[in-house]
């Protein structure tokens, strides 16, 4: 029995891994192991393209860290959080720093937590057809929607923001999160998560290619034969008739931009991650050297994120080009050009979906109306409300479960 799993990303690398010991696995992977998950590395250290930290309830991910003999490299640290607002970086961590935040009067604070309370009890699936604008205006008011949601969904969804369904919202707010008084804490592998993707990808074969997929009596990937194929890629690179064919929903993706700067000085005094309400290309400053030790890396690692339409021009810009916009804006924010040591473009086309309306119908099934075709990742259920590494994890575990349930049961 041989099987090909189309991407190396967490996915694809996780069905690979469990289905190792049924049968011949072999990952199609054209670009790099581990996907958006993958890293860049400098003389003295690795950094994920794209920021990257866990959460405590992550627990696929945490299993995998612990089972890949990773698990004394984890380490929990509170992640302070900011929020600019016209110019000025505000932290709102603790409660006296929320309540001395000056953009949202008090009632609006006390609104705001009641939301929070409500929101853990409430059936999200109800909201589905709702959108985000309509769904907070409501029950929140325009007022606080423009002063807090509006720049907060903006960062996440680029010009998406308004597809973008209630329910989405309220799924998101109900999960809970890891706060001490003094902040949230978020968990990241000590030098990196480059290391976990160097584990996991033992006991298969990885072929650094581009998969062309064909049906034939069986499943034919770059002119070689396979009984079945699990397809871990976006969607839209799959291609119209074979999606249609696998009766697989369309999805809209968004995709991902992030400058990343090595830098002599910092922006914030101790601020990782700050979400900024100006309109610039970029809808937040991650600032990894104020999470994880400055000396692992001897500069500051900064990040300028932001998310866009596939279509977007700035998908196709020269990689100088868009630096030298994203610079220009980041100057705005107390970013030193003379300290810039060196700059990285990293984006994603396809990084991933838009919840928008409706998109709990949509969620892409593992078995397929093909037969011997599984399809799993971003767009799978584990990765709703918020696609991570944890959902991806369980994805790949769960299509593999299928495919053993199939073949070899
Ligand atoms: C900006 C950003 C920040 C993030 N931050 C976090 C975070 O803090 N915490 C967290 O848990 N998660 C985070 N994530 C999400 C996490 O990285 C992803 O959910 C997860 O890595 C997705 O894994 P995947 O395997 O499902 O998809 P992908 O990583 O997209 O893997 C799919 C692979 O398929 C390959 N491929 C495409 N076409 C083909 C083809 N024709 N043939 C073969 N291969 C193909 C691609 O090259 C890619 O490697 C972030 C993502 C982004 C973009």
């Amino acid at each position: 029995m041989k099987i090909a799993v189309i991407g190396g990303g967490l996915t694809g690398l996780t069905a690979a891994r469990e289905l190792r010991e049924f049968c011949k696995v072999t990952v199609f992977e054209p670009h790099w192991l581990g996907g958006l998950a993958s890293s860049y590395c400098r003389d003295n250290y690795c950094i994920e393209k794209f920021y990257h930290h866990c959460f405590r309830g992550d627990d696929e991910l945490l299993d995998l860290i612990k089972d890949l003999r990773l698990a004394s490299k984890l380490e929990w640290r509170i992640a302070r959080v900011g929020y600019e607002l016209n110019g000025e970086v505000y932290p709102l961590n603790t409660p006296v720093e929320i309540l001395r935040y000056p953009g949202m009067s008090f009632t609006d604070k006390l609104k705001l937590s009641l939301f929070t309370l409500r929101s853990r009890n409430k059936n999200y699936e109800k909201f589905d057809d709702i959108g985000v604008i309509e769904g907070i205006s409501k029950e929140l008011g325009e007022g606080l929607y423009k002063r807090f949601f509006y720049p907060l969904l903006r960062g996440k969804f680029g010009e998406n923001y308004g597809l973008v369904s209630y329910a989405w919202l309220l799924a998101r707010v109900a999960i809970r999160s890891n706060r001490t008084m003094k902040g949230e804490k978020l968990g990241y592998m000590r030098r990196g998560f480059h290391q976990l993707i160097e584990r996991i990808v033992e006991g298969f074969e990885i072929r650094n290619e581009r998969a062309k997929i064909q049906k034939g009596s069986r499943w034919i990937v770059n002119g070689e034969e396979y009984d079945a194929v699990i397809y871990t890629a976006p969607l839209p690179e799959l291609g119209e008739i074979i999606r249609t064919e696998a009766g697989v929903e369309d999805i809209r993706y968004q995709s991902s931009i992030c400058c990343l700067v090595g830098s002599e000085s910092t922006i914030t005094e101790d601020i990782y991650w700050t979400n900024l309400s100006s309109g610039v290309i970029f809808g937040a400053i991650i600032e990894h050297t104020h999470f994880m030790p400055f000396e692992d890396y001897g500069e500051h690692v900064i990040y300028f994120a932001g998310y866009t339409t596939p279509d977007s021009p700035l998908m196709i810009m020269g990689e100088d080009e868009i630096a030298k916009v994203i610079l220009k804006d980041a100057g705005k924010f107390g970013l030193k050009s003379e300290d810039v040591r060196w700059v990285k473009v990293f984006r994603a086309k396809y990084s991933g979906p838009i919840y928008e309306k409706g998109y709990l119908r949509k969620i892409t099934p593992y078995r397929t109306s093909l037969p011997g075709f599984y399809i799993a990742g971003m767009t799978s259920k584990p990765n709703y409300p918020e696609r991570s590494m944890n959902g991806s994890i369980a994805a790949g575990k769960e299509v593999a479960e299928c495919v053993i349930e199939d073949y070899f049961s």
